[in-house]
């Protein structure tokens, strides 16, 4: 495409903002209301195949059904026959300012209040889609537009959004996200729920406040296996504790165990911008009324039992990064003994849970898939790069052109399920015998309260 292309006889090319796998993004011009726009264009070739034009069109479809601050409008979807083959296109509003993945390669790890901001406008967005039953399942920075001058923030790219209750995985076994944003259930093929996007979301906090992501590795399977096994390496002490507590929440491995929804995640990470003070040791009962402002009781509860399911490494390594005066040098060492046993203990529980898990079966389309977790990891492994696309960014997403995906569609019946925050959470995940006659209301329920 070139500068001062016409589109569909009514919008104009004007600079081109992005080029991605999938295609380009331009400013451009719609010329019959003489107002600027942004356009996603996908690739001639790729307008050719059903398949990409499908998906194209259900990225348009996800985001017309979404209206919210943090979610770019879209003003148009459309296909023409160009030169080159069939384009289609979307005509977006343009939003002001940068990718948050501009922001960090130029100005590095922001200040926590400038990244609770973001993260809070962000949460924002994910409740409205969650709330329409979409899961984004790619959010990363190079997908969040910020404007730096009112730390307004909005998520681009529901390119491969998917209904709620699909799996992390497609058809043939690949994952569909970008690794080093994929929560744990996204590798491992379990179903989705949209507390799939707020590990996401936690992922990019932690990026936005130490400037790299936790997990990161020459290799993929090390990457996957820190998702899925590993603490984050512990924040920097001077991070207040507040803020800490949305990142680490956010990053439980146990998607029941992250926030009860995205404007659970919003509250907090507003809330955490103001609170200070020293975080209780993990998984004990909240002394007084302060942490029940940054995080409610039912979170509290939530924490606690991660750790009794096995998922509380991140718990574990909470104290190291909380305590930030020098004098505690001595706990802090304490502490990293302490998590170190905790976090064995953890990775002994949470292979049981694995093991309960993936012999629950929770959905027929994707039973090839799961037989084990570490075949998945191998059957993986290998696709990142392969599939690799030439975004503007490091963080590729997966699979833009292999799947054959089924389970995206959003004829999937989304599943209603009873808000569990008010069972006891202490208990193993495989302890829920008692509602397994019907098994959607088995799934991770942090989804609950998004209704
Ligand atoms: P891709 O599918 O190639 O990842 P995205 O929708 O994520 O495409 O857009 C790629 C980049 O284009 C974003 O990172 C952002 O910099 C820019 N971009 C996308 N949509 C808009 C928009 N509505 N306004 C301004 N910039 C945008
Ligand atoms: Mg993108």
């Amino acid at each position: 495409m070139q500068s001062g292309t016409s589109v569909a006889g009514r919008y104009r090319l004007d600079e081109r903002l992005a080029a991605g796998g999938m295609g380009e993004v331009w400013k451009g011009t719609d010329t019959r209301l003489g107002r600027t726009v942004a356009i996603k264009i996908l690739h001639a070739g790729l307008s050719n195949s059903d398949k990409f034009r499908a998906r194209f069109q259900l990225e348009a479809r996800a985001v017309a059904a979404l209206q919210s601050p943090g979610i770019v409008a879209l003003y148009d979807y459309g296909e023409e026959e160009g030169d080159d083959g069939l384009i289609s296109y979307l005509v977006m509003e343009l939003v002001r300012g940068r990718s948050l993945a501009e922001i960090l390669r130029d100005r590095g790890p922001l200040p926590p209040a400038e990244v609770m901001q973001i993260v809070a406008a962000a949460a924002d967005a994910l409740e409205t889609a969650h709330r329409h039953d979409i899961i984004h399942r790619d959010i990363k920075p190079a997908n969040l537009l910020v404007d730096e001058e009112t730390g307004a923030a909005k998520i681009v790219d529901f390119g491969i959004s998917a209904a709620r209750g699909a799996s992390g995985l497609t058809e043939t076994g690949t994952v569909m996200g970008t690794l080093a944003y994929a929560s744990p259930e996204q590798l491992n093929g379990a179903e989705l729920t949209g507390a799939s996007d707020l590990y996401s979301l936690g992922i990019v906090a932690y990026e936005a406040l130490m400037g790299r992501p936790p997990f990161v590795s020459d290799t993929p399977v090390a990457v996957m296996n820190g998702h899925m096994t590993q603490a984050p390496p512990p924040l920097s002490r001077d991070i207040p504790p507040g803020v800490a507590q949305v990142v680490l929440q956010a990053l439980q491995k146990d998607p029941r165990a992250r926030y009860g929804s995205a404007a659970d995640m919003a509250r907090s990470a507003r809330e955490g911008r103001v609170v200070t003070g020293a975080l209780p040791a993990a998984g004990s009962t909240p002394p007084d009324g302060q942490q029940t402002q940054y995080f409610g009781s039912d979170q509290t509860a939530l924490l606690g039992g991660a750790m009794a399911a096995g998922a509380g490494g991140d718990t574990a390594a909470q104290p190291t990064s909380q305590l930030g005066q020098t004098e505690e040098k001595n706990r802090a060492t304490m502490w990293f003994i302490i998590a170190g046993i905790v976090a064995a203990l953890a990775l002994i529980g949470g292979l049981i849970w694995w093991i309960n898990t993936n012999n629950d079966d929770p959905s027929g389309n994707i039973t090839d898939n799961t037989s084990s977790p570490a075949e998945t990891v191998t059957t993986e492994s290998e696709s990142p790069t392969e599939d690799e696309t030439t975004t503007e960014d490091d963080d590729d997403t997966w699979d833009r052109t292999t799947d054959e995906e089924t389970s995206e569609t959003p004829s999937e019946e989304p599943t209603t399920e009873e808000p569990t925050t008010e069972e006891p959470t202490t208990e193993e995940p495989t302890s829920e015998d008692p509602t397994s006659e019907d098994p959607t209301t088995e799934e991770p329920t942090s989804e609950a309260a998004t209704g």
